[in-house]
């Protein structure tokens, strides 16, 4: 009789019929989808984007420890990426062709349904704070450009001399881009990597997610891509959460946060697996690269991509950070910072 319920049990587990207990709150980040190329990155590099994801986790992870909300904590989390020149979003964007930075957000509070976005940003340091605002104080979900930047100067929101998102790396992705384009060859390789997002479980078992970006390097002046499009950057539901990194026109074609949590409506299919379907059987064979970060409603993340690098990191009460960046590497704590300078590495992005 014992070993007969002990099987039943084992059988159950094996189905997904036992879920493990939700973790009191729960976080993890994005950092960007990317083809690395060897020499793209020296060692220690690698190692300061290790820390600074680390850096980053624990900003959201103090806000989910006192008992904040999982909108608070994926808000504080991309705010402290947006500050870094690690990642192509706020200080470190990448160019677009004209020379200029144009910024996108994105943020959505799953338990309420509530969302907000900006796109076209020139001169604001925390497009996600923006973002956020709209979500709140507006009627709307997506403001952009002009129209933007006047809502942050009325909200009393930081604004930056556009100089201030000047990074030689990202100078030097454009100059290599440009030349390509004139020789007749198409750019992909460098065109994205570092846009940041965050998925969170917080103690009263809320998800949110928020996404935010530089774009595409060498983009035309106006171009959108999918980090500020609710449903196909980030999208959060009461048991779903996903940000996505990777060439935005094929994530906004095939509304790629929004299926991925749809597809888990069916009880027998996690976000994970929903994920993993949605990177390897619905983008690639079209040739959409990129990655996310998912989060179900027991606070457990999935990575899923398909480039041969994603910055990522998660953290939960009780379990400590880990990071990796390339596919092959498995999620490790991250290294300590040697510096106390507000970017948390001596190194140069
Ligand atoms: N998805 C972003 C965009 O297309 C780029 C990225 O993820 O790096 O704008």
């Amino acid at each position: 009789m014992r070993r007969a319920l002990v099987l039943f049990i084992a059988l159950l587990a094996g189905c997904g019929g036992v879920r493990p207990p939700p973790a009191e709150w729960s976080l993890a980040i994005h950092g960007g989808a990317r083809n690395f190329a060897p020499g793209d990155y020296t060692g220690e590099q690698l190692a300061s984007l290790r820390t600074e994801l680390g850096a980053a986790l624990a900003v959201g992870a103090q806000v989910l420890e006192r008992g904040g909300s999982s909108i608070d904590a994926v808000q504080a989390t991309v705010s402290a990426m947006e500050d870094s020149p690690w990642f192509n979003a706020g200080r470190g964007a990448v160019f677009t062709h004209a020379g200029t930075h144009e910024l996108d957000a994105s943020i959505m509070d799953g338990s309420s349904g509530q969302a907000g976005a900006v796109a076209g940003l020139m001169r604001i340091r925390n497009p996600v704070q923006l973002a956020r605002l709209v979500m709140e104080r507006t009627p709307h979900v997506l403001l952009v450009g002009a129209g933007a930047e006047a809502f942050a100067v009325e909200q009393g929101v930081e604004r930056v001399d556009p100089k201030y998102f000047y990074t030689e790396r990202r100078w030097n992705e454009l100059q290599k881009a440009l030349e390509k384009e004139k020789a007749g060859q198409r750019s992909t390789r460098e065109a994205y990597f570092g846009t940041v997002g965050a998925v969170a479980r917080d103690r009263q078992g809320r998800l949110a997610a928020a996404t935010s970006t530089g774009g595409m390097t060498n983009k035309r002046a106006g171009r959108i891509g999918d980090s500020p499009i609710i449903g196909a950057g980030t999208f959060a539901d009461a048991r779903c959460a996903v940000s996505a990194t990777g060439h935005g026109e094929y994530f906004i074609r095939h509304a790629v946060a929004f299926d991925i949590c749809a597809r888990t409506r069916d009880p027998r299919i996690s976000v994970g697996r929903a994920a993993h379907a949605v990177i390897f059987d619905v983008l690639r064979p079209e040739g959409g690269e990129g990655g996310v970060v998912t989060m179900d409603d027991r606070g457990v993340a999935a990575f899923e991509f398909s480039t041969n690098a994603m910055s990522r990191g998660r953290i939960a009460a009780g379990s400590a950070a880990a990071v990796a960046v390339l596919a092959d590497e498995n999620l490790a704590p991250p290294p300590q910072s040697r510096s106390s300078s507000k970017s948390s590495s001596k190194e140069k992005p």
